[in-house]
């Protein structure tokens, strides 16, 4: 992926819209301090989804958004747009079946938008979508927010200084594998669910299986009871007819 434009306006001291352009080659930003140098870097750590406000060097979130100054009034709300181009190498294939390298290039705009109100939205090329959404975008590019794509001062001793876990996870995010590993985990969650409706399932047969037998058993029992009763009626049929022919005789 490839840093192209960022559009920010009502983000820290930046109340109007600006644009900057990174173009092929090396971008530097200069100014005096205080100027809103590190205000840049922090617009492109927030749009890319960073929850932190303290990596944004404010206290809560709501401080991103442009608080006024003597000569302009403060903004309802904190916009940042980034531009992205992705460039993956596609293969070719010529009609003289000659393999052939091709670069395509997509791009991607990711936008975040915070209202003093508190509301916060995401948008990948203009549609609403989840935090969750940007992350996969994002996951395996080095960029995000626990990925290494913005080095801000004191961040290589801070690197050098974390525990292993958290240095691995840098290196896995450039390795590319971040991306597999979080598939994994979400697969075992599924398994794991399924596991556990499986058992749910065994539960439920072993209950049902209990109420067969103790239907069979009264069915059984109801079988035999009519069996009973025709044999009755009959013996009862028997009797009458008999009882009958000796009140005949008796006439
Ligand atoms: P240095 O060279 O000292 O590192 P810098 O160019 O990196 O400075 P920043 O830290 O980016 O400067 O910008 C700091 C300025 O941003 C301060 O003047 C501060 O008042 C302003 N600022 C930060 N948040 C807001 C906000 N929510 N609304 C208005 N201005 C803000
Ligand atoms: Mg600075």
């Amino acid at each position: 992926m490839r840093l192209q434009k960022l559009q920010i306006s009502g983000f820290k001291s930046f109340s109007d819209r600006s644009e900057l352009s990174f173009d092929r080659g090396v971008t530097a930003i200069v100014g005096p301090n205080g100027c809103g140098k590190s205000n840049v870097a922090d617009a492109i750590v927030w749009v890319l989804g960073e929850q932190s406000a303290k990596s944004l060097r404010g206290d809560q979130m709501m401080d991103v958004i442009f608080n006024g100054s003597e000569a302009r009034k403060p903004t309802a709300a904190a916009e940042v747009r980034l531009m992205l181009s992705e460039v993956t190498s596609a293969n070719r294939l010529l009609s003289d079946d000659e393999g052939n390298r091709e670069a395509v290039a997509r791009n991607v705009e990711v936008t975040r938008r915070l209202y003093r109100s508190g509301d916060s939205e995401y948008l990948i090329n203009g549609e609403q979508c989840r935090l969750r959404d940007v992350h996969d975008l994002l996951m395996d590019t080095g960029l995000g927010a626990k990925a290494y794509a913005i080095i801000e001062q004191g961040k290589i001793g801070q690197i050098l200084s974390s525990r292993p876990t958290d240095r691995r996870q840098l290196i896995e995010e450039a390795a590319g594998v971040t991306k597999y590993k979080a598939r994994r985990r979400a697969a075992e969650l599924k398994l794991e669910a399924s596991q556990q409706n499986l058992t749910r399932i065994d539960d439920i047969i072993f209950e049902v299986e209990k109420q067969r037998s103790a239907l069979k058993r009264q069915a059984a029992k109801a079988r035999r009871s009519k069996r009973l009763r025709d044999e009755l009626r009959r013996w009862e049929q028997v009797l009458f007819a008999r009882r009958s022919r000796v009140l005949a005789d008796a006439i």
